[in-house]
């Protein structure tokens, strides 16, 4: 109990130091400018080196006694020196490396969310959950950071404001705040969707907008309806391939989660399993990072597999997609 206490008193204590944001020594309660100044004369020029300073040098800065001793803790806290649970580190890292799918399941399945920094790329029939999905991240990323804004590509019209309002409430987020950290652009062609993305790099780039999410819905119908048949194919896939390229230069530049979705065809070359491949061929397989293949299940649950990632086993979860979001089968 008294533990238990002590530990809420520390994380409150711990809260306040960060509210006061103490990023440099003139940011430190008690020390001036003036002081700031001296310290630099003795070769103390930031909040470390006041961290790991003995009071008597201080002392020749004009700090002196109990004022001293506490600019040295609060350069300490600020620092947040010291020992915490490995525990915390691994939660922080999660946090910074994926933004949850939406339910713990399919988190677990890739190993806690997609990944910031690289393209994930789910690919299903039509009606099994892609788009769905896109929109459900939408809500989770802003759960996750309530400033991360949601840069919405949609090139089949089926973006749909009452499902974010939908799934916002269902998951406790504010309908009317979620709608307001998205941004939709409606593609209509494959040149003005890559004309969007590089419009997208432009507003990132300009830190007009805090964006940790890209969305492209879908990603390959344009491409797919603009260069039918085999002739085409070449010109197609260079295009795909810049296309691509450029989605994962701006993830990996800005720490952006990219997900695209894609559409399947039947494949007559396949005799046995599922007769579907997604469209795109090699080049949209090698620059997706994550691949998820969506098909419906039993009891029109929805099944994800993940296929040939880089650094994950294998494998599928079954879940339910509901009103409010994700749900455990
Ligand atoms: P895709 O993009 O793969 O073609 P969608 O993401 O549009 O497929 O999925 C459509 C399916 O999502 C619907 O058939 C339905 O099962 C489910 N869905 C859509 N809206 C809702 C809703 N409000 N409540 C529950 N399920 C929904
Ligand atoms: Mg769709």
């Amino acid at each position: 109990m008294a533990d238990k206490k002590e530990k809420k008193e520390e994380e409150k204590g711990e809260e306040k130091e960060k509210k006061k944001e103490i990023k440099e020594i003139s940011d430190l309660p008690g020390v001036g400018a003036a002081a700031a100044e001296k310290l630099k004369d003795i070769a103390i020029v930031d909040l470390m080196g006041v961290a790991i300073a003995d009071p008597k040098e201080l002392a020749s800065a004009g700090l002196t006694g109990k004022i001293a001793l506490e600019i040295i803790k609060a350069a300490k806290n600020a620092l947040n020196m010291g020992f915490e649970p490995a525990e915390n580190i691994e939660k922080r890292r999660k946090k910074i490396g994926k933004i949850s799918t939406g339910l713990k399941s399919f988190d677990d399945l890739l190993d806690g969310g997609y990944e910031r920094g690289v393209i994930t790329e789910v690919y299903g029939a039509f009606g099994s959950g892609k788009t769905q999905l896109g929109h459900i991240l939408a809500i989770v990323a802003q759960i996750e950071d309530p400033k991360a804004e949601i840069f919405f590509i949609d090139t089949e019209n089926t973006f749909r404001p009452e499902r974010i309002r939908q799934i916002a409430k269902g998951m406790g987020l504010d309908p009317d705040q979620a709608m307001n950290n998205i941004r939709v652009a409606r593609a209509y062609n494959s040149d003005h969707q890559m004309l969007l993305v590089e419009k997208a790099e432009e507003l990132i780039a300009n830190k007009k907008h805090n964006v940790r999410v890209i969305i492209i819905d879908s990603l390959t119908s344009h491409f797919r309806a603009e260069y039918p048949g085999m002739g085409t194919l070449a010109p197609r896939q260079q295009k795909l391939n810049k296309h691509m390229h450029k989605l994962l230069k701006i993830a990996d530049k800005y720490n952006i989660v990219v997900f695209l979705t894609n559409q399947v065809m039947a494949n007559p070359g396949m005799m046995f399993g599922d007769p579907t491949t997604p469209i795109g061929g090699h080049i949209v397989g090698h620059n997706s990072t994550f691949r998820i293949y969506l098909r419906m299940g039993k009891k029109n649950s929805r099944v994800a597999k993940l296929i040939d990632s880089p650094n994950l086993p294998n494998g599928e979860t079954t879940f339910y997609i509901e009103e409010g979001g994700l749900k455990d089968v």
